[in-house]
């Protein structure tokens, strides 16, 4: 075998794991693998991302190594000021692992979130063969030469569930996703393990996205006593044992262990999560008509008795009784990739009369987001850019000071992005990041002297980002040391640092 030319890293993501939960398991003695390299004098620090903005956002920073308002991403949809409306992002992110591929080393890398393939002549790269987001919607490899193993091994059980069509809300469906999970894993870690010692790569990425799958499902089960699932009904789910997601954990954990065997000991280890997962209860639909209410907003339709997703879905529905027997069969196999963006793409922005609208909320499954309609940067913009902070101090006060009829408050914090950047407007980014308080998740809350009640969609997801990720960092021998805190931005250049021999 060829002596590499680097001692090989091998990192693997546990997409969105909760730090807190991989700590309990590991305690519990639930994650040996975590634990053994714990024991051995790996280091645990707390990865900090750009989860505050949108979960979207997190890995985009990671494999750029920039700030989001360089790369600009922070959702599967992008806002584009020049059709006044949101398009699929496309992708195009150039990945840490480009140069590295160039410059010689052996790269292997399996579905990283927002990752595209490059096309390798060596190592391997792999993009949504069991991904939990999708950008190209099927799956791309390259060397062609891994089309063996990527056929032996099989597909990843995700490819027969079809998301957007399964809510997940009920306890069957549930069980089906945790079967999906740990079969994922298990599978995910035999071809992981088969690429590895095919390929031998010096710097090895492999992520995991079954735990961030069920954590939006199944975080229920993890905190039941959260007051966010206090009297909803949710009797089915309450069926379901607390120890589904560890489970999935578990499972991860078992896989960590064979790849780090296929590795070798002389290579530096990471696990690491980039954002972790709290309590939910489906997504507000809040934003929309608090900024109609207070005149920020002017639709020109009789769309707004409707959500953005109450529309999809009953255009979805409609197309799906018209639809021939063949084509009902192709929507079937692809609905839930291509034909869900198409329609959702004409639907997800409701129609505003942009003469009268200074600004909007974006589609979104967490954070409230609200982008402005300036003069400018817009097609269609009305505010004048030296009105830009003005109009976000004046919205921020709004709606910072809204409370429920019985007093609790419903935004937690209004975040404007410039202020975290370099203090221009974003090009596609929202404006303003809204977090909201548990009150805006309460089926019905009325809101205190407005019109307006919250009433959040999508009471099946049960578990949302929180802000920190974790990193376990053992090194084989010296290189860069890590700190208590590690930047999702800065994170890759630790990685890299630990490849050179001393
Ligand atoms: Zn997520």
């Amino acid at each position: 075998m060829k002596q590499l030319d680097n001692r090989p890293v091998l990192a693997i993501g546990i997409d969105a794991a909760e730090p807190s939960l991989v700590r309990t398991l590991i305690e519990q003695g639930r994650m040996p693998a975590l634990k053994r390299l714990l024991d051995e004098g790996a280091t645990w620090s707390v990865v900090e991302s750009p989860a505050w903005l949108g979960s979207g956002a997190v890995w985009p920073t990671f494999m750029t190594g920039e700030d989001p308002n360089a790369h600009e991403v922070c959702s599967e949809w992008r806002w584009q000021p020049e059709t006044m409306n949101v398009s699929r992002f496309r992708g195009g992110l150039i990945p840490f692992w480009k140069e590295m591929n160039r410059n010689g080393a052996i790269v292997g890398v399996l579905d990283v979130p927002f990752a595209q393939t490059i096309g390798f002549d060596k190592g391997f790269e792999i993009c949504e063969w069991g991904a939990h987001d999708a950008l190209d919607g099927r799956m791309t490899f390259s060397p062609a030469t891994l089309s063996g193993i990527v056929n032996e091994v099989g597909l990843h059980p995700f490819s027969q569930i079809r998301p957007g069509a399964d809510n997940f809300e009920d306890d069957a469906t549930l069980r089906k996703l945790v079967e999906a999970c740990i079969e994922g894993a298990k599978l995910r870690g035999k071809l992981a393990t088969r690429l590895i010692q095919e390929t031998r790569p010096e710097f090895c990425l492999i992520v995991f996205p079954e735990v961030h799958r069920a954590g939006h499902r199944l975080w229920h089960t993890v905190s039941p006593d959260d007051p966010l699932y206090a009297n909803d009904g949710h009797k089915e789910a309450s069926a379901l044992s607390c120890s589904v997601l560890p489970d999935i954990l578990q499972e991860t954990d078992k896989q960590i262990e064979r790849l780090i065997e296929a590795t070798g000991s002389e290579a530096t280890i990471f696990v690491f999560s980039l954002h972790g997962m709290r309590p939910a209860r489906g997504v507000t639909t809040l934003l929309d008509p608090l900024l109609c209410h207070f005149n920020f907003a002017a639709r020109s339709d009789g769309w707004d008795t409707q959500s953005w997703s109450a529309r999809a879905r009953s255009l979805f529905a409609s197309m799906k009784r018209r639809a021939p027997a063949p084509l009902k069969r192709l929507y079937y196999r692809t609905a839930s990739q291509e034909v869900t963006r198409r329609l959702a793409q004409t639907t997800m922005i409701p129609t505003y009369d942009w003469s009268r609208t200074r600004a909007f909320s974006l589609p979104t499954d967490q954070h409230g987001w609200i982008r402005l309609n300036v003069d400018g940067r817009e097609v269609e913009g009305i505010v004048p850019q030296e009105r830009y902070d003005e109009t976000c101090c004046e919205i921020a006060g709004a709606l910072r000071s809204l409370t429920t009829e019985d007093g609790k408050p419903v935004v937690r914090d209004v975040i404007q992005l410039s202020h975290r950047t370099d203090g221009s407007p974003p090009k596609h980014l929202p404006d303003l990041i809204v977090h909201w308080h548990d009150a805006a998740f309460c089926g019905s809350a009325q809101i205190k002297d407005l019109p307006i009640k919250s009433l959040p969609e999508g009471s099946g997801l049960t578990g949302q980002h929180a802000p920190d990720g974790f990193c376990i960092m053992k090194s084989a021998a010296g290189g860069q040391q890590i700190g208590e805190r590690v930047a999702a931005r800065d994170f890759h250049q630790l990685m890299i640092s630990r490849l050179r021999k001393s």
